[in-house]
């Protein structure tokens, strides 16, 4: 939980660090408006995981695709918007599937990089399934990239795969092309 009056007043520090002042009528709301900012964005509530479960064991592999989660760098604490594909082969567990844009949605609130998210996505999708067979690809465009330094508009491919679709080339590109073909429907 945030500490909501400790973001007030780093808010209205913030704003004099950086040789604002404070009660200009102008960003007089500003402390307040940037401590509801952090407290929604750090508090956000995913929803529940844990229920809607089929049955299946059909041994087929499931891709969601076209989840985008917005979430924040944590080196320089600038947003960065990632959107995730999934894949996995169920045991007998098939997950609802609003429980993957949750899931994506629980690890991207927080201070991040995008390499964490896909691996802890991946981590979840896995243990909420019970299968070893996961694999979890973001593609994320950062802030922190466009706005400064470089301004480079690349986006950045990470993926993070486990089981056989971390081993088995196969269903690796199985995956790609369902994703493929998903963005460009
Ligand atoms: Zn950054």
């Amino acid at each position: 939980m945030v500490d909501y009056q400790k973001l007030l007043e780093i808010g209205r520090d913030l704003l004099i660090a950086i040789g604002e002042d404070p009660e200009r009528e102008g960003i007089k709301e500003t402390p307040r408006r940037f401590a509801s900012y952090w407290r929604e964005f750090i508090e956000h509530e995913s929803g529940n995981i844990e229920v809607d479960f089929a049955l299946s064991d059909t041994g087929q592999m499931v891709v969601v695709s076209g989840i985008k989660v917005w979430s924040l760098c944590e080196h320089h604490l600038l947003p960065f918007w990632c959107d995730i594909s999934i894949g996995y082969i169920p045991g007998k567990r098939l997950l609802g599937l609003s429980k993957f844009a949750r899931i994506a949605n629980q690890f991207a609130h927080r201070p991040q990089i995008q390499e964490r998210l896909v691996f802890e996505i991946a981590g979840e999708i896995s243990r909420a399934t019970n299968t070893e067979d996961v694999i979890v690809m973001g593609t994320g465009e950062h802030l922190c990239m466009k706005m400064r330094g470089v301004k480079s508009s690349g986006a950045m491919t990470t993926v993070s795969a486990r089981g056989q679709l971390g081993t088995n080339a196969n269903l690796r590109s199985e995956f790609m092309q369902i994703v493929g073909q998903n963005i460009r429907a």
